[in-house]
């Protein structure tokens, strides 16, 4: 069926099949199409304006493009929209195009091209831009019934901005210069502060020497090590002799400095490398020591309890009115060892009888070892 309309310009016809307009002459279905096209068109326009990430959403898989100013052709849709996104990052905000001058062709009955002339202004003060004209070239291709773009080439003029800098393409590269050290410093600082962190986890907050968590890793470091090197391990456990009452007598902050005190004269008295400090909890420290025999650890113990002596803190409550503690020592040699928790439990056992003898003493585990 052919039906003849009459319009200014053109006699339209209405045609099953596009057909190859004659001169004068455009088929309906081609006008639409147009009609459609510019729409289109300007639907991407809008979204390049307003740096929206949609922008392309009507991509064709195959599609292939100019982009970072023109100078790019991307056969890939993903690295297309990597690059754009780049471009976007350096101005973010809206921009304002101006429509010069827009033709839509027909290339064959599924592929339409457009070209547009435009000026491009930028939020910020561009004084090059908005006086340049750009291009863009948009191949819109119907795919299953849908108008897709399968290739956009863009060219945005360029020129030296300075010696060296080609605009924009420069700007980009050194953004992402920048990005990427920024990135790098991130990491580092990122690094650090978990490092911190990391240390942090591992120190008892009231005192600054280490705490439970730490001395339980480096206890099952230490006893391995021993085992390996065939080599003795000692432990001194201490508690406070009625600290209760200390906190009663003297308030819980003085507690607070009684216990930051001992704390101390603990970390002076206990200086080999290897040897490690730790509050255990509450009032209760521990001190473990690596390559220690029963000699040398039972000379350590008393030096401990002589710098708490010579603290002399006040303590009304305890016979010779200072601060004093009770010890309890083990130590084990890896050929007759038993286990951690063994060497932990004679050290709190010999504690108890530290106790139980009246306090401000020191007790050694039993049978004490004689290497
Ligand atoms: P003993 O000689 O048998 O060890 O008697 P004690 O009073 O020292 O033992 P007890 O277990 O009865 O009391 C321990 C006290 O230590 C009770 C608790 O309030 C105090 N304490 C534990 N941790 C802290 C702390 O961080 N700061 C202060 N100020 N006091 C603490
Ligand atoms: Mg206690
Ligand atoms: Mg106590």
């Amino acid at each position: 069926m052919r039906k003849e309309l009459s319009s200014d310009a053109f006699t339209l016809t209405e045609c099953a099949t596009p057909t190859r307009p004659k001169k004068n002459q455009v088929c309906l279905m081609d006008a639409e199409r147009q009609r459609l096209i510019r729409s289109l068109f300007d639907e991407y326009i809008e979204m390049y304006a307003s740096r929206d990430d949609r922008l392309t959403t009507r991509f064709s898989d195959n599609f292939s493009g100019y982009t970072g100013g023109g100078n790019f052709l991307v056969t890939s849709k993903e690295e297309w929209i990597r690059i754009t996104r780049q471009d976007f990052m350096q101005v973010p905000e809206r921009i304002g195009i101006e429509m010069l001058d827009l033709s839509l062709q027909d290339i064959s009955a599924d592929v339409v091209a457009s070209t547009a002339f435009f000026h491009i202004h930028l939020p910020t003060d561009d004084q090059f831009l908005s006086r340049e004209t750009a291009r863009l070239v948009l191949i819109f291709r119907l795919e299953q019934g849908d108008w897709k773009i399968v290739h956009s080439g863009i060219s945005i003029p360029y020129h030296l901005v300075q010696e060296g800098e080609v605009y924009p393409i420069n700007g980009l590269q050194e953004r992402n210069a920048e990005l990427a050290a920024l990135v790098e410093e991130r990491t580092r600082a990122l690094a650090e502060a978990n490092n911190k962190l990391e240390a942090l986890s591992y120190m008892d907050a009231l005192t600054s020497i280490a705490n439970r968590r730490s001395f339980d890793r480096m206890l099952a470091m230490e006893w391995n090590r021993a085992q390996r090197a065939s080599a003795p391990l000692s432990l001194i456990m201490l508690d406070v002799d009625h600290f209760k009452h200390y906190n009663d007598c003297y308030g819980h902050p003085a507690g607070d400095a009684c216990l930051q005190a001992i704390a101390q004269a603990l970390a002076q008295s206990a200086q080999r490398a290897g040897d490690l400090v730790a509050r255990y909890g509450g009032e209760e420290f521990v001190v473990l020591l690596p390559n220690s025999n029963a000699h040398d650890a039972l000379e350590t113990a008393h030096r401990i309890q002589r710098s708490i002596w010579s603290l002399a803190l006040p303590h009304a409550y305890t016979e010779p009115g200072i601060v004093t503690v009770s010890l309890g020592l083990a130590s084990q040699h890896a050929s007759r060892m038993s286990s951690q928790e063994e060497l932990l439990a004679q050290a709190d056992i010999a504690l108890y009888r530290a106790k139980q003898a009246g306090r401000d003493c020191l007790h050694a585990a039993q049978p004490w070892p004689d290497y």
